[in-house]
């Protein structure tokens, strides 16, 4: 699991900071009953108001944060281990103190990183037995109940707010890959997927509205020719310069698609076939003007095929198959013109 340097130290700094200071009132006020040696107490502190910032700076640079988030775990872990025993076992805050931790393990890595972690807290709850003389004394009293409340309710509040955080991040993710995803690279006009469904769309309203529409296919003459001489990546700036120019120049309420290749379509909205048949021929003028002023760029000529919907046509298909026999017609006849198949006049 990868993320962006930083974000990850940032998403887990607010609960590990409310959570540290929480979990060392509890704690403080357990050992305050027995008497512990200085560097306990100096090693709490530590764990309750400083180690919060060390695991923010360690975690804050690394290209792979997760990785330091799960060593940073480990040391957690081991903290775990040493208060568990230091409260000689006192049944709430140790509970309290181990939910927390397997909390933590669970939302960076999973179960894999808690069951890595535990053995760590085991082992050194074992060892500080030993250093510390610890007797199993679980019985919590009335102030160490209040004493644990604080961490009871902060630590869930702070770590459902960083949940919260991360799903509506991930959904705001998800959202701008969808839409990323609906257009061409190349062109950033819509792909051929999204063109499919937008055009079954726009002839579904356009029959049910009777409104004159007509679908144009575009297609660059001898494409392969310029690749060929000039190199797949001019083919490319040709593509996106036509691209470009037929956003530019169509009508605001048209929509382009790259059906695939050097083939484009296009949606001309309240547009007869004859209407669109004079946009088109402007429209290809514009092409044709661009690519002049281009003089690093070849000339290229357009075919372009054209067809009203009309009241025969069932499905999308047969509007695409129109307009297609319309630009086969349009090569055949010599390419760089345009056609406008034969029509019902529409709904009419
Ligand atoms: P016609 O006049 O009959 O249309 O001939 P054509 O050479 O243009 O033939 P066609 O339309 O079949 O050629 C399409 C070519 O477009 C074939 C393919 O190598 C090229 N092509 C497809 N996608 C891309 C692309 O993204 N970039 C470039 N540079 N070339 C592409
Ligand atoms: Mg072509």
């Amino acid at each position: 699991m990868t993320s962006k340097p930083g974000s990850f130290a940032k998403r887990i700094y607010l609960p590990r900071l409310l959570g540290s200071a929480a979990g060392f009132w509890a704690v403080s006020v357990v050992l305050n009953d027995y008497a512990m040696p200085a560097w306990v107490w100096v090693l709490l502190v530590f764990h309750g108001f400083i180690w919060p910032h060390v695991a923010y700076l360690l975690g804050r640079k690394v290209p792979v944060p997760y990785l330091v988030e799960c060593r940073n775990m480990i040391v957690e872990s081991a903290f775990g281990g040493l208060w568990v025993a230091a409260m000689q076992f006192n049944a709430l805050p140790c509970t309290l103190l181990v939910s927390m931790f397997c909390m933590n393990c669970i939302a960076v890595g999973g179960p894999r990183l808690l069951v890595a972690s535990l053995p760590m807290m085991a082992s050194i709850c074992v060892v500080a037995c030993a250093f510390l003389g610890s007797s199993f004394l679980p019985e919590t009293r009335h102030d160490q109940v209040y004493a644990c409340l604080p961490m009871l309710a902060i630590y869930p509040i702070a770590v459902a707010l960083a949940a919260y955080n991360l799903a509506a991040k991930l959904a705001e993710h998800k959202r701008q890959f969808k839409e990323a995803s609906r257009f061409d690279s190349l062109t950033g006009l819509l792909n051929q997927g999204a063109w499919k469904t937008f055009l079954d769309e726009e002839f579904t309203s356009a029959r049910q509205g009777k409104l004159p529409t007509t679908l144009a296919l575009i297609d660059i003459d001898h494409f392969k020719a310029i690749n060929d001489t000039y190199g797949h990546p001019v083919g490319d700036e040709v593509i996106r310069l036509l691209a470009s120019t037929l956003r530019e120049s169509s009508n605001a309420i048209d929509v382009a698609g790259r059906l695939g290749g050097d083939e484009f379509g296009l949606v001309m909205r309240d547009a007869t076939a004859s209407q669109a048949e004079e946009m088109l021929v402007l429209l290809k003028q514009c092409i044709t003007e661009a690519f002049k002023a281009q003089s690093d760029l070849p000339r290229v000529s357009l075919s372009i095929g054209a067809a009203q919907l009309s009241a025969p046509m069932a499905h999308h298909r047969d509007w695409v198959i129109a307009a297609d026999a319309a630009l086969y017609d349009a090569k055949r006849q010599g390419r760089n013109r345009v056609v406008i198949g034969a029509t019902d006049k529409g709904f009419i």
